[in-house]
């Protein structure tokens, strides 16, 4: 029993390039021999046995040569695949504590992105699973676990451009809603009119903005204040490729 096993394009970053063809023998289901080799199951997008086109659950057969190729962007977890025949109905997303900054930005943007950094990788693998939530980690054992189905393994170091790496991957140009979440609380603001909250205004506030929103979970007041310029052009930046 013998069969080879290679590993195609973005799959390097697990394994390394130089380590892309693999001989095995081991009887086992290529979600295990695919996991064995470092790669998590969900950053894997096809697997083809002789040309065909294969399930995590496949047990590989004698002599068969293997394919795994990566997730591609965009990526639409919204459809069934052969790998994921059960898709979401949504897209939203639960992060760990090791891309906490990440959620914030996430959630600036509009996304739903559940987070709290108490969560355990088994509340966040329960959490992801129960809600119907890609999972943001950095932690390639949390996406290991067969209750995700959909995750991403978070390759940037810096905020925003681990925010574009995201955007980018599942295709999520077009549905940017800025400031349109509570960053705290990771619910959809509301719009106040201003005389009912002018009282809580610093002086400067109150004489040049007239648009308010407000958060109906901790009744946190938001308008278009400096922050915002950065923000939008982080936004402007990130749609049109430019480096942030
Ligand atoms: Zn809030």
């Amino acid at each position: 029993m013998e069969y080879t096993v290679e590993f195609h394009g973005t799959l390097a970053f697990f394994i390394g390039s130089a380590m892309m063809e693999h001989i095995f023998s081991r009887i086992a289901p290529m979600k295990d021999i695919i996991e064995a080799s470092g790669v998590p199951h969900t950053e894997v997008g096809m697997i083809t046995s002789q040309g065909v086109v294969k399930d995590l659950w496949y047990i590989p057969e004698d002599k068969s040569s293997i394919h795994v190729y990566p997730i591609e962007p965009p990526f639409n977890v919204t459809i069934p695949t052969l790998l994921r025949p059960d898709p979401f109905p949504w897209i939203r997303f639960i992060a760990d504590v090791n891309v906490g900054k990440l959620a914030k930005l996430m959630r600036i943007l509009g996304f739903d992105t559940a987070y709290e950094n108490g969560w355990s990788d088994s509340d966040i693998a329960e959490k992801g699973f129960k809600e119907q939530r890609i999972v943001l980690t950095k932690d390639r054992d949390l996406l290991k676990r067969k209750i995700i189905s959909y995750g991403r393994l978070v390759r940037s170091i810096k905020p925003w451009d681990q925010l574009a790496e995201i955007v980018h991957l599942f295709g999520l140009e077009n549905r940017i809603s800025p400031f349109s979440r509570c960053p705290l609380c990771n619910i959809t603001l509301a719009s106040v009119r201003k005389e009912e909250i002018i009282q809580d205004l610093e002086p400067l506030t109150r004489i040049f903005f007239n648009e308010f929103k407000r958060c109906p979970g901790c009744k946190k007041v938001y308008w278009a204040g400096t922050h915002h310029e950065r923000i939008l052009e982080g936004i402007t930046a990130l749609k049109t490729g430019q480096p942030l």
